[in-house]
This record gives structure tokens, sequence and C-alpha cells, in this order.
């Protein structure tokens, strides 16, 4: 089934993918953005789960999660994309000893999630309302907006505890990734009592990310190909009108050119 999206949000080809990752997928920011995690990085593809969009030969794994940790440099990363033509590129937030020998894990990027699906819509009502009617990843114009506001909200609410935060936009809704130093360290326990509490407080946030549970985060100036747009980092002020219908920093070429 397809899901119900806005205005100019859809799925996204193989060969748009394709496109998309040889042409336009900027690995010099990408390592920009990562060479902000000191360590070692594993990165993930899913190849088809929600679009069912993949090449016959991946047809036994185009739902499952592939871990892409054997590589030796971005190119590597890039060439490995190619091969998969995923609908969706993560990175793992958890932070891996170089060294030789098992991995050990040196600490965890703290990442708030808000996505539209854990606004209660006015029209649309919950996400329970959306999964009752097989809608469970459906998000209009108005759960858009209210997600924004709050998540222009739960940056200046965050702003008091980090002086490090970035925003991005995670093709549904936005991601904020903190980079304060010292939040690496913080245990399960830690992160889960903030996750409650900022939960608690209102914001729309996926506590089970917070709290480190589910570790995969989409990568920034990835495509997402359930919607076709950019995953983009976002400035504060850039953050504050952003418009993924029409925004153009998160609008890959084959759509804009098209
Ligand atoms: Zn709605």
């Amino acid at each position: 089934m397809k899901y119900i999206l806005p205005e100019g949000l859809r799925y996204s080809t193989l060969s748009e993918r394709r496109d998309f990752y040889r042409d336009e997928f900027d690995l010099s920011r990408v390592s920009k953005w990562i060479s902000r995690r000191a360590g070692h990085n594993i990165f993930a593809v899913i190849i088809g789960r929600h679009t069912k969009i993949y090449m016959k030969r991946f047809s036994r794994h185009f739902s499952k999660t592939i871990i892409i940790d054997d590589y030796k440099g971005l190119n590597d990363v890039r060439s490995l994309i190619l091969k998969f033509l995923p609908e969706s590129v993560y990175y793992d937030r958890n932070i891996y000893s170089r060294a030789d020998g098992p991995l050990r894990i040196l600490g965890q990027e703290l990442v708030f999630d808000l996505d539209p699906e854990n606004i209660v819509c006015p029209i649309h009502g919950s996400l329970k309302d959306k999964m009752r009617r097989g809608q469970g990843l459906s998000f209009c114009a108005l759960e858009f907006k209210m997600v924004r506001m709050k998540t222009v909200e739960l940056y200046e609410r965050l702003s008091s505890f980090f002086t490090d935060i970035s925003a991005v936009y995670s093709g549904r809704g936005f991601h904020l990734h903190i980079f304060d130093p010292e939040t690496l360290a913080w245990s399960f326990r830690e992160r889960r009592m903030l996750a409650s509490k900022i939960k608690r407080e209102g914001y729309p946030i996926d506590e089970w990310v917070t709290a480190g549970g589910m570790r995969l985060i989409r990568l920034p100036y990835s495509l997402h190909g359930m919607v076709s747009r950019i995953v983009t980092p976002l400035t504060f002020r850039q953050l504050e009108c952003f418009d993924p219908v029409n925004s153009r920093i998160c609008i890959p070429k084959f759509i804009g050119e098209g």
C-alpha cells in the first residue's frame, strides 16, 4: 500500500536513487558531519522495506537492515550504496574504537527524533487511528507544521542544557543531534530519564531513539527514498521556516529539474 504524503513528496525510483548517489550525494559534507564523531563509524542501509522498490537480485534482503562496517573510506561507502540502491541510509550513533581487534564502544551521540506521526492531527487523529487504517507512516502538511513548531521549541528548551545542537530535516520530521562531548559517555539510564522528562513536557519525540535502544539515525545528505528529499542539516533560522515541499536545499535534482 502507498502512504499518503504532503503534495510533491513521493517515492524515488531505482534510477533516481542511482543518479542521486552517483552525481549529487555530497561526500565532502558527509565527511564534515561524520568528522564530529571521533572514532570508527558504522553505516547501514535498508533497500526497500517500506517502498518495496528494489532490484530483483535483492528480493531476499530488501527489508533487512544491512550493516556497512567493512569499508576503506566514504568513497567505498558510496560504492556499496550504489550497489544496493537503498531507500534509506543510516549511521550507527555509537562511536567505536578504531583499534584492531573486537570493536569497543567509546560512546553514543545523543539525538532527539521528532516525527509527524507522533502528532495528534485535528484531521487525521492519533498514530493509533492512522495505524488502524494502515497509514502509520502517512503524514499531512498540518502535522508537518506542528512537528516543526515543536522542534523549534525543543531546540530552545535543549539550549538550556546543551551548547552544540544541530537540527536536521529527516525527510519526515526532524532530528536534533547533541554534540556536547560530555553526553557521549551518558548511560542508558541517564538518556532514558532525559527522554521521558522531555516527552512528559509534551514534545513528540521517540523516547527509544533518545534512550539509545534504536541506534541507527539517518545519514545527513543521504536521500530519503520514501519522500524523494535530501536529509538536510538546518540552521535554527532555516528550521523556523522550513517547508519540505518548496525548500530548495532539500530537493534533489531529479525532482527540481523534473
Ligand atoms: Zn493530518
